[in-house]
């Protein structure tokens, strides 16, 4: 079995969003000669994360509600490396996606070494089909799964189904096919997402 980790770096001066000072991690070392302790202050939309439906939806659920089931499981990766600006209901048309699927995008965006403006997302389109066929779950390894679409109808359609979201996977050298996923976030109560990490279990059966 090989195990590969998607997940990206957490460092001060790693890719935030926008590149936005506030949402840099900041990480406060102490010793006393011979006992260190740290301290992480943490935007918990950093890196590798998993949303939860808070994010976009007033009063929507908070992270503590996302099963652990939807979240460890078979997964499929798809390599849409030649789609530009936004994948749209016919970039995913074709595609083998079936109800209850977690498929995760790997986009030219996993080549980007850092935070790229204008990077590939999932378009309103793609969302209602993906909604539609009644997906488990979609991860795109940039830092949003959308951009610049008013109103974030891509969250809205994806959460209305209670489909997960994971952002800011790093997918450069994964193979796209099958694989076991465990994404798994840190237990946190009441919030609007969670730092995650993900891995991917080749040559597993299931
Ligand atoms: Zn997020």
């Amino acid at each position: 079995m090989k195990v590969i980790d998607i997940s990206v770096p957490i460092y001060e001066g790693m890719p935030v969003y926008k590149n936005k000072p506030e949402k840099q991690p900041k990480l406060r070392t102490e010793t006393n000669g011979y006992v260190t302790e740290s301290r992480l202050d943490l935007d918990v939309h950093s890196g590798t994360h998993v949303d939860s439906p808070l994010h976009m939806v007033v009063d929507g659920k908070t992270f503590e509600t996302i099963e652990l089931e939807k979240l460890v499981g078979p997964c499929k990766v798809f390599d849409l490396t030649h789609v530009e600006d936004r994948i749209t209901a016919a970039d995913l048309e074709g595609l083998d996606i079936i109800e209850n699927d977690f498929i995760l995008f790997k986009t030219k965006n996993s080549f980007d070494e850092e935070f790229n403006f204008d990077f590939v997302f999932l378009a309103e389109d793609g969302a209602k089909l993906l909604a539609e066929i009644g997906i488990r779950g979609v991860g795109i390894d940039t830092l949003g799964i959308e951009r610049s679409q008013e109103g974030h109808p891509t969250h809205k359609t994806l959460f209305g189904k209670d489909i997960i979201i994971i952002e800011g996977l790093q997918l450069k050298d994964v193979e796209p096919k099958g694989y076991l996923m465990v994404a798994a976030p840190l237990k946190l109560i009441g919030t609007d997402a969670s730092p995650a990490r993900v891995l991917l279990l080749d040559g597993v059966t299931f």
